[in-house]
């Protein structure tokens, strides 16, 4: 949709909003639908190719309005999950509508699912001990649990630990296994840390790492977790959105072994934030964490299993119509649209990769796997300090560094929906300039 048509729209959509104002008093206060009636209503899968704008309106008072006021907002994110997970191609366990006993929600960010997987670990492993030695006291197992996470794992990870008021250790990695985490590195920790009276309980791996976009080998660490009752949650925040282009989806291999997974198709999946979408293999482990039934929340279908109540999945009880968001977006680029995009991105991140290597003053510091490439002068962290101070200082192109094996490393990352190939030509040319510059300036 160009800004033409975003006009148009967007007008259109005031319209519609105040015509379903002014006549609110027409419609039912309460819904006449049961339970699962919107399932039926919509094909099971996305479409592979793009709809019209007017395809997806025209189904709003078909689909959402006879639930409007609660089910739909429901309903319509448990089936939006169930798309997004197909896309993705996670195992069935994972998908609502099938026979497992998985599903997805939406979370607001990646750092409350991390949470949220935390805490319903930490109620499953108290469970479990209680179960086989009801006399121990709870305070006496929580203050021995331990979590895991790479060193190279987001900072909500270790935060997620902090709020949660558990021990988060962070697993070493090393440059010459591509800063992902090793299993047997993870299996030593597990077994030092039993020796010394502690109990593990919770493992995040991280797929696209924020420093260098590294792969944790969850085919190595999902049976680990396993065999050791550890919950392994995946942290895919960025990296997750490629999943749904047959090409990248070999990085989500060990998915079968996770209790949890998430990542942000607000960051690169085209839906507007906030949406962070996670799946568990078991609801009731999620459930079990967080229910809490007064009577003023109470509704009539709540013992009858037919329908979700998100409220147990989350920290808030109260919740957006974020799945609106996805039905738009899925529908409007279809699967193939999102998959060109995202296709789109890793190319141009290869042509810059391209264009570093061809250049001797520079090194690439990490495999470009996806739309982040790490790269750095041959040189100095002092040099390269200050040439990200001139590039962000230029005003033109915004760099975030990172640190890798104790080198400053300046990343660029393809973002925009916009960008273009020229755009990655206009970067790079402003780079070496402010290089040239700096070289000139500083011994390196
Ligand atoms: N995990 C990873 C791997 C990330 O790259 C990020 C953000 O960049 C996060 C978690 C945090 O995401 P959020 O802002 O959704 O909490």
């Amino acid at each position: 949709m160009d800004a033409t048509e975003f006009r148009r729209r967007g007008k259109e959509m005031v319209d519609l909003i105040a015509d379903y104002l002014e006549n609110i008093e027409q419609r039912p206060v309460y819904p006449d639908v049961e339970p699962g009636y919107l399932r039926s209503l919509i094909p099971e899968e996305a479409p592979e190719e793009s709809e019209t704008y007017e395809d997806v309106v025209k189904d709003i008072e078909r689909v959402i309005m006879p639930g409007a006021a609660s089910p739909a907002c429901t309903e319509l994110e448990t089936v939006m999950m169930d798309w997004l997970g197909k896309m993705l191609k996670l195992p069935e366990d994972f998908i609502a509508g099938t026979h497992g006993q998985g599903g997805g929600v939406i979370q607001g960010t990646a750092s409350e699912a991390t949470l949220v997987a935390l805490l319903a670990a930490r109620s499953r492993a108290v469970r479990m001990i209680l179960a086989s030695d009801p006399q121990r006291p709870e305070t006496g197992i929580t203050s021995k649990l331990v979590a895991y996470s790479s060193d190279q794992a987001h900072c909500s990870v270790e935060r997620a630990g902090m709020i949660a008021g558990v021990r988060m250790k962070k697993i070493p990695t090393e440059q010459s296994d591509k800063y992902a985490v090793q299993g047997e590195t993870l299996r030593r920790m597990i077994q030092e840390d039993k020796a010394a009276g502690l109990i593990p309980f919770y493992f995040c791996a991280t797929l696209g790492t924020t420093p260098s976009c590294a792969f944790d080998h969850i085919t190595e660490l999902g049976p680990i977790c396993n065999a050791e009752k550890i919950w392994m949650h995946i942290d895919a925040a960025y990296a997750g959105s490629s999943f749904i282009c047959p090409e990248f989806r070999p990085l989500l291999n060990g998915i079968e072994f996770a209790d949890s997974f998430n990542f942000n198709p607000h960051k690169w999946l085209l839906v507007n934030f906030d949406c962070s979408t996670m799946w568990v293999r078991k609801r009731s482990d999620l459930i079990g964490a967080f229910k809490m039934d007064p009577l003023y929340l109470k509704h009539d279908h709540q013992e009858s299993g037919l329908v979700t109540d998100y409220r147990h999945w989350q920290i808030p009880l109260g919740r957006r119509f974020r799945s609106l968001k996805m039905w738009f977006v899925f529908r409007m680029y279809g699967l193939k649209g999102l998959q060109d995009y995202i296709r789109k991105h890793v190319e141009l991140a290869k042509e810059f990769e391209s264009l570093v290597r061809a250049d001797q003053r520079f090194e690439i510091s990490a495999d470009v796997v996806l739309g982040l490439v790490c790269f750095r002068l041959k040189g100095s962290n002092e040099v390269n300090e200050t040439l990200l101070k001139r590039i962000n200082n230029g005003r033109k192109i915004h760099l975030v560094p990172c640190q890798l094996s104790g080198q400053f490393v300046l990343r660029f990352a393809v973002c925009a929906r916009t960008t273009e190939s020229r755009h990655i030509r206009e970067a790079w040319r402003l780079i070496t300039q402010l290089a040239e510059e700096v070289m000139q300036e500083l011994p390196h």
